[in-house]
């Protein structure tokens, strides 16, 4: 009998299908696609890795956020050389997933290992010259012993620049840069990557713009830190006109976006929410909650029946999620433009 979570292996296998996709296609390479900055274009969005790629670039360096799969990083290193011959001097990992951070131990023995914070110590490879790698403490946790037995990363490949609270702060090729992390969303060490002159936001995996949001519930992901994320980039995102333009923001997986892309994801995430949440308040069981199809208006566009991410998959997991016994109370239903649940 199925239960509600979702294996991490199968999440796993499910965001590696799509890279594995790209990576059997030995034609296509990376694709480089300028979004924009300020002054001239500034940050990238790097396809082809597995999961999108996001490349700031400038007089000080480059800045990746993730690092795609450990099989392209290759190509990875080639694509940025194509733009620039400026050293990689930060890499931020959004979370643990191996489409994201799978290309860290690659990456960073091609050009010699990581710096620490501190200047030394910290353990793997002390490269004074190299980049910081930047990630959320429970992010470096679960690489260090990732759930369900699965082998953890070497240690040279965990970042040793870590943080415990809810945001850090970089300054870097002429902007502020804002890492906002929110518990329990996709997994329980996500970051959003907020560069604030160029505009530009890469939302890691609280962004899969052709499905239901993805959950990894032995990473500790939940319904309602994703929701607070992508609360947080409709807030911040400023639409030029007529909904388009403006800020960009950068999925995980899939196209790059704008404000009514995230507006409509989030309000869709919020109703299967109140629905299920409605449901469960009825005492409805997770067969009783599938029959009722609290997703059906929603399948067009996000629900499938075939792979792993299934509307079904989602619509389980959204019900445990919700069943779980919580530290403070629920936000109130309807759509939570605050950061509730923080
Ligand atoms: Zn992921």
């Amino acid at each position: 009998m199925k239960n509600g979570n979702v294996c991490v292996a199968e999440v796993v296998a499910a965001l590696v299908v799509s890279a594995s996709v790209g990576a059997q296609n030995q034609a296509v390479d990376i694709q480089v696609v300028p979004v924009q900055g300020f002054n001239t274009t500034q940050v990238y969005m790097l396809v082809g890795a597995g999961a999108n790629i996001t490349a700031q670039i400038g007089d000080d360096g480059v800045l990746l956020v993730d690092t795609g799969t450990a099989q392209t990083s290759d190509k990875v290193l080639a694509a940025i050389r194509r733009i620039t011959d400026k050293p990689i001097r930060y890499i931020i990992n959004t979370h643990a997933h191996p489409d994201h951070v799978g290309g860290n131990d690659a990456i960073l023995k091609a050009i010699g290992g990581q710096r620490t914070s501190q200047g030394g110590g910290g353990g793997g490879i002390e490269n004074p010259n190299g980049p910081l790698v930047v990630a959320h403490q429970n992010t470096a946790n679960l690489m260090t012993e990732p759930p369900n037995n699965q082998p953890a990363y070497p240690d040279g490949a965990i970042p040793k620049d870590t943080f415990i609270t809810d945001n850090k702060q970089i300054y870097f090729n002429g902007e502020g840069i804002e890492l906002w992390w929110h518990g329990q969303a996709h997994t329980d060490g996500d970051l959003l990557v907020y560069f604030r002159r160029s505009d530009v936001i890469a939302a890691g995996d609280f962004l899969f713009t052709d499905t239901y949001p993805v959950i990894d519930v032995q990473a500790e992901g939940g319904l309602q830190g994703l929701l607070n994320g992508l609360n947080r980039i409709v807030t911040i995102a400023i639409p030029r006109f007529n909904q388009i333009d403006g800020t960009r923001i950068i999925p995980g997986h899939g196209y790059l976006s704008n404000q009514s892309d995230i507006a409509e994801l989030r309000d869709m995430a919020t109703i299967v929410r109140d629905r299920i949440q409605y449901m469960i308040q009825k005492n409805m069981t997770l067969a009783q909650v599938k029959a009722a199809r609290p997703t059906i208006d929603f399948d067009p566009v996000y629900g499938t029946t075939t792979g792993v991410w299934t509307t079904d998959k989602f619509i389980e997991t959204v019900y445990a999620d919700l069943k779980k016994p919580r530290q403070g109370p629920l936000p109130k239903s309807g759509l939570n433009f605050g950061e509730g649940g923080q």
